[in-house]
């Protein structure tokens, strides 16, 4: 069962379910089924996702900082206007 938030350099202990986000990975392996869960807490899921490797492990990745690159790329060429009215 889980105990700890899965990122590393957390480890937060789980207490609650109130926060933060638990996976359930099921995996066959002859004709057993092993099932893991996985948690990572909420401040762990707000910069970070669970990635799915093909053979069942599960890791890290971080968050596409979706409005931090969107600044970036739509700052750039906007420096680069010049309006005239
Ligand atoms: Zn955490």
């Amino acid at each position: 069962m889980i105990s700890q938030c899965l990122n590393p350099a957390c480890r937060k202990e789980l207490h609650y379910l109130r926060n933060g986000r638990v996976i359930r990975t099921t995996r066959r392996i002859g004709a057993e089924v092993q099932v893991e869960h996985f948690w990572l807490c909420g401040e762990c899921h707000m910069d970070f996702d669970f990635l799915f490797a093909k053979d069942g492990r599960v890791s890290l990745a971080p968050r596409p900082r979706f409005i931090a690159t969107a600044h970036v790329d739509i700052g750039k060429p906007a420096m680069d206007l010049l309006l005239v009215s």
